[in-house]
């Protein structure tokens, strides 16, 4: 592990000598079928395909080893298994640790398309579910079952933003069953704002889609693993027949060289905003992880090194049909899209029955309409005018 400093690493990591052939950047080597020079040639990449040599294209070409081995360095581990998209990646990882009978626990304020796979597929194979509350703390332990196979964390919850006391939650499941595989969905974190890998959790993922990918143009998944499960995510991955195109690894590669500036300046204009929304009369909460208003404010203060541009609030009212439509559809610079992470700005309006609709435990408690804001790279300035605009729109 190299002890340089986050952004040293986000421009150097992945690009020796072995990927980038002279140029800056790893080559773009598109491939199915990888060629032999002879038998003893072929022997060889069969006996070592699984430690980055030549194999296959499913098993990965030197585009693809440059991003792996980038990620490992910048998350800690053993290995990244890439995904053609972060619900692939979520999906896949929690299907090569269970089988029938198992039950997983899972957090109940997970990212929406997480639970329908729990609620559906993991459903109809025999796997259980067991919803938590993401402020359960140490309490975990107490549904650490006999087949409980793995513990599925979420921090910031998706949308509400609750911040998990994660050490916590680890150290309580592993002292009831020290096997437990536990995994986080690290989105928000983007991999790097909280090292998942040393706080004992075996396996990192994230939708790359996000701020790695950095511009709403490509769609990637990524689980980092710690050595005892590498072998395992790994092989069954393959088996299921995860990959991604070589040029998405690319674009992949190309987005860390400058996620580190991208997120500092997410996490300024996010605050920022986020400070100026406070002091709205029309705002009841504020729902980022930086402000103690956030569920979860201390965990994140001790366990994370810095925030993104992805945070939402609830309004003391509940807009009507009406006022929703007029706010949001005149927005000069926030879309209306899912996603984020990109490098524009973007809104979406939940009504608390709808947010209780994809939260089987820890109903919301507040009546008014929920805005979940990704605060891109636009002058913040020109940011606050359009979002002042909007609270114009809904005046009553
Ligand atoms: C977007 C997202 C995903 C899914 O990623 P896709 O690439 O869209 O499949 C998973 N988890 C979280 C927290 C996300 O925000």
């Amino acid at each position: 592990m190299s002890n340089e400093k986050l952004s040293t690493q986000l421009v150097t990591a992945g690009r020796s000598k072995a990927f980038c052939k002279g140029s800056v950047n790893p080559v773009i080597q598109r491939a199915s079928s990888l060629v032999f020079d002879s038998v003893k040639a072929k022997k060889f990449a069969v006996a070592n395909r699984a430690n980055g040599e030549l194999f296959y294209g499913r098993r990965g070409t030197l585009t693809h080893f440059s991003l792996q081995e980038a990620m490992v360095e910048l998350e800690g581990g053993a290995g990244c298994a890439l995904y053609p998209c972060g619900t692939a990646a979520v999906s896949n990882a929690i299907l090569s640790f269970v089988k029938s009978g198992d039950n997983i626990l899972m957090t109940g304020a997970a990212y929406e398309p997480t639970q329908g796979f729990c609620d559906v597929i993991l459903k109809d194979m025999g796997v259980s579910t067991s919803y938590y509350d993401p402020l359960i703390g140490a309490d975990i332990a107490s549904l650490v079952k006999e087949n409980t196979q793995v513990l599925f964390l979420e921090s910031p919850s998706s949308i509400t933003m609750e911040v998990q006391d994660i050490p916590s939650m680890v150290k309580a499941a592993r002292a009831v069953n020290p096997e437990i595989i536990i995994m986080i969905d690290n989105t928000w974190a983007a991999g790097v704002l909280f090292k998942a890998l040393e706080h004992d959790i075996d396996i990192s993922i994230q939708a790359g889609t996000k701020y790695i990918i950095g511009h709403s143009d490509a769609m990637l998944g990524t689980a980092v693993s710690n050595e005892r499960c590498w072998e395992r995510l790994r092989e069954r991955s393959y088996l299921m027949g995860q990959m991604v195109d070589a040029d998405t690894a690319y674009v992949a590669s190309r987005g860390l060289r400058t996620m580190g500036v991208r997120l500092k300046q997410h996490e300024e204009s996010s605050i920022k905003i986020a400070k100026w929304l406070g002091d709205r009369s029309e705002v009841a909460q504020i729902n980022h992880p930086a402000f103690p208003s956030c569920k979860g404010h201390e965990f994140y203060m001790r366990d994370f090194s810095g925030c993104n541009g992805l945070f939402s609030f609830v309004l003391k009212e509940r807009l009507t049909d009406v006022q929703l439509e007029n706010y949001l559809d005149n927005f000069e610079h926030f879309s209306m899209a899912y996603s984020w992470g990109g490098f524009e700005s973007l809104i979406l309006a939940n009504q608390p029955e709808e947010l209780n609709d994809i939260r089987p435990v820890n109903k919301v408690e507040f009546s008014g309409t929920l805005i979940r804001l990704h605060i891109g790279l636009e002058d913040v300035d020109d940011l606050i005018d359009d979002l002042n605009q909007g609270f114009n729109r809904i005046k009553v």
